[in-house]
């Protein structure tokens, strides 16, 4: 349990483009933007403020729908879903992690933990459950409430919740963004031990070369275009390719 084939893509965008409002005040927030994710994949997603980042995440998460173009979810294609089709998927197919954490504050950890099963009438596996408590740090801390832990801790209920029902992605929004240096590492060091030992796929936005460095590929959005990958990244490359995004 928990390791899975891999090979495949997770994710597909293909000419993905949004544009919001129309005639002279329309903005294109994305502009043909293709990229697949490879099953079992760790991609960070940098580029400056306004260079389309968020609505890369809405549109690949199917919280937003693209103006044209098309996302896949393995071979679901999301264009052609309705609202609640859509919720569904979401919830039983797609892990977020934010910057704030997000966790119910009347719900234990354990209880946090195991919201999305419940809510999708899937049963708790206690296997799968321990492995993954076990691999976030949290088995001593089920009982208690997210105000009695760290924010490191509670970032860690959240991976957890996220990776509990096994998505086929899992999206993280800044996760490290609220957080101390050390215990952003800490964060950072956990979402690359599920890729590297549960083959679990995951894209995250950071603004954080540090934190990108942790990804096996960078990609890099400029004016809602994907401007700029680099494989296997280090901090002082991905730092030097956004310097000169910024000239660009
Ligand atoms: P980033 O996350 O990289 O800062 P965004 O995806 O938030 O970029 O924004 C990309 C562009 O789209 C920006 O110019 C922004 O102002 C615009 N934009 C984003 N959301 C909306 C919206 N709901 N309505 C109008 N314009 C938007």
């Amino acid at each position: 349990m928990g390791t899975r084939i891999s090979g495949g893509t997770a994710v597909q965008l293909t000419e993905v483009s949004k544009v919001y409002g129309r005639g002279d005040t329309a903005v294109t927030a994305l502009d043909q933007v293709s990229i697949a994710l490879a099953r079992g994949s760790f991609t960070a997603v940098m580029g400056p403020s306004g260079s389309g980042k968020s609505t890369f995440l809405h549109c690949a998460a199917g919280l937003d729908r693209p103006t044209t173009g098309t996302v896949r979810l393995g071979e679901t294609d999301l264009s052609g879903l309705k609202e609640a089709a859509l919720t569904e998927l979401r919830r039983e197919r797609i892990g977020f992690v934010f910057q704030a954490y997000n966790l119910l504050p009347a719900l234990t950890v354990e209880q946090n933990i195991t919201l999305p099963l419940r809510l999708a009438g899937r049963s708790v596996e206690r296997e799968w459950f321990s492995q993954v408590v076990k691999n976030v740090g949290l088995a001593d801390r089920l009982t208690h409430l997210p105000s009695e832990l760290s924010g490191g801790q509670q970032q860690r209920v959240a991976i957890a919740r996220a990776l509990i029902t096994q998505p086929d992605v899992m999206f993280a929004d800044e996760p490290t963004g609220a957080l101390d240096t050390r215990t952003g590492r800490q964060v950072l060091t956990l979402l690359r031990d599920i890729v590297t030992h549960f083959g679990q796929t995951v894209l995250m936005v950071t603004h954080d070369p540090i934190a990108a460095s942790f990804a096996d590929r960078v990609v890099f959005l400029a004016d809602g275009r994907l401007a700029d990958t680099l494989e296997r990244p280090t901090p002082a490359a991905v730092a030097e390719r956004m310097t000169s995004l910024g000239e660009w």
